[in-house]
């Protein structure tokens, strides 16, 4: 699930004559996520969805307003109703699959933001678990895990220092599925831009975050 959408676009990054919004790159990248889950047979759902925009090429998603939470629910302007509804959404899924024999372990949310920090600070992809939560915690490890070994892979001698928090956020609080928030970078530095501008870099998130999850349910 990409975070924010409808009337609220989450953070957003003027410059140039163009308007960056976190939740259009963030739910870019959760479709690609999306389709690798999908094409690999896993039971995927979008909380978040925008009826008429597919996964989308080039490095400017134009931001608009018609998104809608599961199942076409119109998303509230008011913060608390907004999240209380995309948690209700998350939690009716949740019962229907544990009713069907799912575990607990197997029923996973990814939320998926970018954060806005000051121009210079870079950041790396870091995670959000409940505080407690062991299963939580332990996805968000594995996630990170599969982050790191890529960059590894791909960009030897960068380095990686994503980390991996505690916090009381709303909706990892809200939601009875095994939850990870993670932020993909900071939207206003130039550097970690390209993360989410350059449309293959969007891919190797979603594709990098992807074999994550395939660790998680082995
Ligand atoms: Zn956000």
């Amino acid at each position: 699930m990409s975070g924010h959408g409808g009337p609220d676009p989450g953070a957003v990054y003027r410059s140039g004559g163009r308007k960056d919004c976190e939740y259009e790159y963030a739910y870019d990248i959760a479709l690609r996520l999306a389709r690798n889950l999908i094409s690999h047979g896993a039971t995927t759902y979008l909380i978040v969805r925008d009826p008429n925009d597919g996964i989308r090429s080039g490095s400017y998603l134009k931001n608009d307003k018609d998104e809608i939470c599961w199942r076409s629910q119109k998303i509230p302007r008011a913060q608390k109703k907004r999240l209380g509804q995309r948690a209700k959404a998350i939690n009716k899924l949740y019962a229907y699959h544990k009713k069907r024999g799912v575990k607990d372990e197997n029923q996973r949310t990814i939320m998926l933001h970018i954060d806005s920090r000051k121009v210079n600070k870079r950041i790396d992809i870091f995670f959000y678990y409940y505080p407690g939560n062991k299963k939580g915690k332990k996805f968000a490890t594995t996630l990170q895990k599969s982050i790191r070994s890529k960059y590894k892979e791909y960009q030897k001698n960068r380095g990686y220092t994503g980390t991996i928090k505690a916090r009381d956020l709303f909706m990892l609080r809200e939601t009875k599925t095994t939850s990870t928030y993670i932020e993909l970078g900071n939207i206003k530095n130039p550097m970690d831009q390209k993360r989410f501008l350059v449309e293959n870099n969007r891919q190797a998130i979603a594709n990098w975050l992807f074999s994550g999850v395939v660790s998680a349910a082995k």
